[in-house]
């Protein structure tokens, strides 16, 4: 026991360290480019499907820049410091493999520099979970099929805008104060039947508890739909959406702005739930991604 406490005291430290480097910087930061003219820094969790990539270029007379993989085209924003910035989203479904990534830097005198690099994408593992819910939710009756048929519509119309602008600011907090679940990606079956992917994470919390914006944001959908219930959509700007679902109450309405913390409704159990949580998602220029992958991330950095 003595020897015990000798080792404890001795490697404590160290563990602690350790914890607290890794709570604080969960991501890496990697330099693609360091010339005296061109910085560019790339930061993520870790390559794998769900995950997020913040490319940051600094340099002088740089107009505008874009990145293209994953057969789009994402283009930088330009913050107040003259720094150029990109979120790109690893789609869940994305195979896993190596992808080869195109930055074009255009300078003010419209020279372009172009930089190639591969990444490659890990595979990652996804536990599979059997769920039980209401039959209506996993066979609809025929009655239900018309309204899916239009909310799948009204949700892709919603995910295919790009706001030319961040409305967010700075990082994202989480939008319950209760213990999220890592349950992002899980493979689930319904009913002994049917298949599905979980396309965010949930946070189990008591019915009426407040839910707030994640991030400030314009209101783009808050009405209530067949499968996630009473839900509320957020467009924080150049195709990032967070999706609030389950709610017992909307306490906000489309075309409203919110800021970062602004109560948008009540903790619930509506659609298709084993019991009260919030179901919380987020998309990137329609890439499925994990909202822990966004809050993790130094979005700090694009000022
Ligand atoms: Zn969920």
């Amino acid at each position: 026991m003595k020897k015990f406490l000798t080792y404890f005291k001795l490697f404590f430290p160290v563990f602690l360290f350790i914890f607290i480097s890794y709570s604080l910087f969960p991501y890496v930061k990697e330099a693609w480019e360091e010339n005296e003219g061109l910085v560019i820094e790339v930061f993520y969790r870790e390559l794998c499907p769900g995950d997020v990539m913040l490319i940051k270029i600094k340099g002088r007379n740089i107009y505008s820049a874009d990145a293209f993989i994953f057969q789009k085209k994402f283009s930088f924003y330009k913050s107040r410091n003259n720094n150029l910035f990109t979120l790109i989203g690893i789609d869940l479904f994305e195979e896993p493999g190596e992808y080869p990534i195109i930055i074009k830097i255009r300078s003010n005198s419209s020279e372009i520099t172009e930089i190639k690099r591969v990444i490659k994408i890990k595979e990652k593992y996804f536990p599979l979970k059997k769920i039980r819910v209401k039959e209506e939710y996993v066979t609809p009756p025929p009655r239900a099929l018309e309204r899916i048929k239009k909310e799948r519509a009204i949700l892709k119309r919603i995910y295919r805008t790009l706001t030319p602008q961040y409305l967010f600011e700075r990082e994202f907090i989480l939008p319950v104060e209760f213990q999220a679940k890592r349950n992002f990606g899980e493979r689930r079956i319904f009913n002994l039947r049917r298949e599905s992917r979980h396309t965010g994470v949930d946070i189990p919390a008591p019915k009426g508890v407040a839910v707030k914006a994640s991030n400030r944001g314009k209101v783009v959908l808050a009405r209530d739909l067949y499968y996630s219930g009473n839900t509320v959509i957020i467009d924080h700007g150049y195709g990032l959406f967070s999706l609030y679902c389950h709610l017992s109450k909307i306490t906000v309405k489309e075309g409203q702005l919110v800021k970062k913390g602004d109560v948008i409704g009540k903790v619930g159990a509506t659609g298709r739930v084993t019991g009260p949580h919030l179901h919380w998602g987020f998309k990137l220029n329609g890439a499925i991604i994990d909202p822990y992958s966004v809050i993790e991330l130094p979005l700090n950095l694009l000022e």
